[in-house]
């Protein structure tokens, strides 16, 4: 039997930690804001967007909502964002992506004032993860799986790790996050070739692959610990990871369940990174 590394007891200790920090600010004149820019109203950003507003809620941050139809134009995104840059109440901006028009998503994202980047949706927060310079923010779901691991005390200094997916948003950064934390990194892909004898040589595995339990018994060993990033809808509508729970969770030593896993997570650091703008914005 596997340990499984539930995302709750994380978020909430993260989030009891941000409450308290959250107070100290007010008492200091700064209410930490997190504003939301949706375009459109697809039922995963909506189920995201009311995620992060609870956990804000319990974490003593407020939320302001910028919402936009699904036909707005990139004038009206960038005003949005422009609207965004220009209050100095707003100490952090999450944009729901991907959004359909990535010319548009990719100017709203140079737009944004670095210091508001609490998503890394800028060039200068990616880079201060692949730099290791500490400047910006993290990915917070890729800062959640970071948080959980070390939660949980599992080591990573001088440990394989294999990241399963190489995606902007999730593989390649968390695979920075990885070597800052001295791990040896491997990165795989869909050209990768014996896939699950390399996934099988790793002490933690993550999986970033975006296919409904894709991960099965043969990807992993005795001893591994199990990462499972991946949020998918089966036909039925029950959620289900990138790993297939029944077949791995009998094989290793622990894992992260879907639902109840990273994702319960995600909005926790998403609050921290408001919370740490905040703090940034006194000095
Ligand atoms: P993505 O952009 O679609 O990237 C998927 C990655 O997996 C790509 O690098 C792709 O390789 C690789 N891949 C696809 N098929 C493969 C195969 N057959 N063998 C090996 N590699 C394969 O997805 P993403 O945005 O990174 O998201 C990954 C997962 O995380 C999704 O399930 C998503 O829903 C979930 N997610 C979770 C959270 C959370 O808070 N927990 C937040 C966001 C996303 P190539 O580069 O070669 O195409």
């Amino acid at each position: 039997m596997a340990e499984i590394l539930k995302g709750g007891p994380v978020a909430k200790a993260l989030t009891e930690r941000l409450a308290a920090e959250a107070q100290a600010l007010r008492e200091n004149g700064i209410s930490p804001t997190l504003a939301i820019l949706r375009i459109g109203e697809r039922p995963d950003d909506i189920a995201y967007e009311n995620a992060a507003i609870k956990r804000c809620e319990k974490a003593g941050v407020d939320v302001k909502l910028f919402t936009l139809p699904r036909d707005a134009g990139p004038d009206d995104v960038l005003d949005a964002v422009e609207d965004i840059n220009s209050d100095y109440g707003i100490n952090g901006c999450l944009m729901m992506r991907p959004l359909e028009d990535k010319s548009m998503e990719n100017a709203a994202c140079l737009l944004l004032r670095s210091e508001k980047d609490v998503d890394c949706m800028t060039p200068g927060s990616l880079a201060g993860v692949f730099s290791g310079s500490g400047e910006g923010f993290a990915p917070c779901t890729a800062q959640a799986v970071i948080e959980l691991l070390n939660f949980y005390g599992i080591p990573l200094k001088g440990k394989r790790v294999c990241v399963l997916g190489r995606s902007l948003v999730i593989g390649k950064p968390l695979a920075m996050l990885m070597l800052a934390e001295d791990a040896t990194v491997t990165v795989c892909h869909s050209k990768t070739e014996k896939l699950a004898d390399i996934c099988r040589e790793a002490d933690v595995l993550v999986a970033a692959v975006g296919r409904a339990e894709f991960v099965d018994a043969s990807f992993v060993r005795e001893g591994q610990v199990v990462v499972d990033v991946g949020i998918n809808v089966r036909e039925d509508g029950s959620l289900c990871g990138d790993v297939d729970f029944a077949s791995v969770e009998p094989v290793v030593a622990a894992i992260t369940p879907v639902p109840l896993g990273v994702g319960s997570v995600t909005t926790a650091v998403l609050a921290k990174h408001v919370v740490e703008a905040a703090k940034n914005s006194m000095r």
